[in-house]
């Protein structure tokens, strides 16, 4: 190695690569581990709240009693059990569904790498929601698409914006319920709108709902966009919030005719998800413990979520926001305050968070920040944004 002549290895990365940022949230966890920072950063579930004794079980349940299978290679589509399970959930829906509509990825990031995959060259133009989800951004980004956005109101996408960006767009990613970072819920007329605007161009409708099953007020379930698109659509589904991120278990669900590449991708991507995880995960559905797991996690997030809008109120009464119906984020402005300026200084005093930079395709709202409050504790929360509070003291207008 020590007569090589380059001083880097630049020069053996393909452009894709090159061009794809780092994710600066996976950055942050390694600043973030075992330390006495405050992290509202990271998108990370209540770990006390995992279902460990069960998960124990599920998986000693799969050694003894499909040990063989649970062990062996297996089939892309998935564990047909597991696939028939997410089928009944969708017709409790309404929405039909058949097993072979089904492909279990690798978390609902993989089936974002697929779609990547199976529908991007460069330069095709695709639509995503203003500010976005940093994941999918970066997903797409080794497609390296022409990404257009639409902007978030508090109710869903601007519609002009929407019906502009769609325009010879060959799909619309959007993050309809509790969206990650926005918190923002579409409203009714905006869904019915949003699909007709869809149906004109016949776009591709990309659907993610890895937060809907987290809410925190009353609310009437509203129908997702895919249930009244009558146009091509995907949907996306996630295990990681409401069992464990760390079974990497997702899915997708799409019509036959669109499934069929994605399967292509998803076998040269890695054959087929973990066969042992997905029967593990299945035994663990199948003992009808996730609705009391749900029903606790709404708990314990709701009571953070109010800590974090109260603490906000109290120690930044200058910081903008909306109150999260759901989902893991407050989205906050802080006015005239560059955000990724003050990253630094801010975690020197002890709290860390996400620059609103991060979530945007083009021309990034500097003065925004993600903050995530179910992995902390109540009394933590309302320490790490008043250290946040004292930090920026001073920088804000009075
Ligand atoms: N989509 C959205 C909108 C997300 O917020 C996340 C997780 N932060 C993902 C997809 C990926 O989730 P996973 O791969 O763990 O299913």
């Amino acid at each position: 190695m020590s007569d090589f002549t380059h001083d880097s290895f630049q020069h053996l990365f393909s452009q894709r690569i090159l061009n794809t940022p780092r994710s600066f949230i996976r950055e942050m966890l390694t600043v973030t581990q075992n330390s006495d920072i405050i992290s509202f950063a990271g998108g990370l579930p209540e770990p006390s709240l995992f279902p460990v004794e069960e998960i124990a079980q599920a998986a000693q349940t799969a050694l003894s009693e499909e040990g063989s299978r649970a062990l062996q290679y297996s089939t892309t589509e998935g564990y047909t059990a597991l696939r028939q399970w997410i089928v009944d959930d969708y017709e409790r829906r309404g929405m039909h569904t058949r097993v072979d509509e089904i492909i279990i990825t690798a978390g609902s990031q993989q089936a974002l790498d697929l779609i990547a995959k199976a529908f991007i060259d460069p330069g095709t133009p695709v639509l995503f929601e203003r500010p976005a989800y940093l994941g999918a951004l970066q997903a797409f980004a080794l497609s390296a698409p022409e990404i257009r956005e639409t902007t978030l109101q508090p109710d869903g996408p601007e519609l002009t914006s929407l019906e502009r960006g769609v325009k010879g767009a060959r799909l619309f990613y959007c993050v309809p319920e509790f969206q990650n970072p926005s918190g923002v819920y579409y409203s009714m007329p905006k869904r019915r709108a949003i699909v007709e605007i869809l149906r004109r161009e016949q776009t591709l409708l990309v659907e993610d709902e890895p937060y809907r099953e987290l809410y925190y007020n009353d609310r009437e379930a509203l129908p997702a966009l895919a249930a009244l698109y009558d146009g091509p659509s995907i949907s996306l589904g996630s295990f990681s919030k409401i069992v464990a991120p760390g079974m990497r278990l997702g899915w997708i669900r799409a019509d036959r005719r669109l499934i069929d590449k994605l399967l292509v991708a998803k076998q040269a991507t890695d054959l087929h998800t973990s066969s042992f995880n997905q029967i593990v995960l299945y035994n663990y559905l199948s003992s009808r413990s996730l609705n009391n797991r749900l029903a606790e996690l709404r708990r314990c997030y709701r009571e953070r979520r109010d800590a974090m809008s109260d603490a906000l109120r109290t120690f930044l009464p200058q910081a903008e926001f909306t109150d999260p119906q759901g989902g893991m984020f407050h989205w906050v402005r802080l006015p005239g305050i560059d955000t990724a300026g003050i990253f630094r200084d801010v975690l020197e005093a002890g709290v860390a968070y996400v620059p609103g930079t991060s979530f945007y395709a083009h021309n990034p709202d500097t003065e925004t920040m993600r903050l995530n409050f179910t992995n902390s504790a109540p009394d933590v929360i309302v320490d790490g944004v008043r250290r946040l509070s004292t930090a920026v003291s001073g920088m804000l207008p009075t």
